[in-house]
């Protein structure tokens, strides 16, 4: 074991990320997998998916009351997405900021949406708000025998 992740092993949390269908058809895949990998947290999960309708009505049930909720849930089943789970310390937070803005037009450059995409409803990605939802999000999408712990190879060049 690691010395050194001792100490920040509290501090660890798990984000579900998603490349929605239109990322996925636009050939943007590798792009938003490189965001995450380069700043350096560690990928625990992933794979292509067709997501059911059901599935993606427990993951957006908060927004069940919304007008653009029939089309949201026809957006994430129109095709296939990529699923991952990133791990790290404050991995929630700062997946967030990479992502960018929930409108793509008000997302910052140098965020993936503010990079990639021009409207809501096509805003190529997901990410999870909250620790809380990291976790609920990830047992939704992942089975156990699909998340995998490991030590990559640059963890003491990454945290000291
Ligand atoms: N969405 C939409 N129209 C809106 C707001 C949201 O189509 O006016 C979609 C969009 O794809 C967004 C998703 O619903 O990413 C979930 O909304 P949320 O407010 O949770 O935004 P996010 O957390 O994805 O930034
Ligand atoms: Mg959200």
């Amino acid at each position: 074991f690691l010395p050194h992740l001792v100490a920040s092993l509290e501090q660890v949390e798990q984000t579900y990320i998603m490349v929605k269908p239109d990322g996925v058809q636009r050939g943007l895949v590798g792009e938003i997998i490189s965001r995450f990998e380069r700043k350096g947290f560690k990928l625990t999960g992933l794979k292509l998916f067709q997501c059911p309708k059901e599935l993606a009505e427990e993951h957006y049930k908060d927004l069940k009351t919304k007008s653009f909720y029939p089309t949201l849930i026809d957006y994430i089943t129109s095709g296939p997405v990529v699923c991952m789970v990133w791990e790290g310390v404050g991995v929630v937070a700062s997946a967030r900021k990479l992502i960018g803005s929930t409108n793509p037009l008000q997302a910052e450059p140098g965020t993936i949406r503010g990079d990639l995409a021009v409207q809501t409803g096509r805003n190529v990605v997901h990410g999870s708000d909250s620790p809380e939802n990291g976790k609920r999000e990830t047992a939704l999408w992942f089975k156990e025998g699909e998340l995998y712990e490991w030590t990559p190879a640059q963890a003491p060049w990454l945290m000291e």
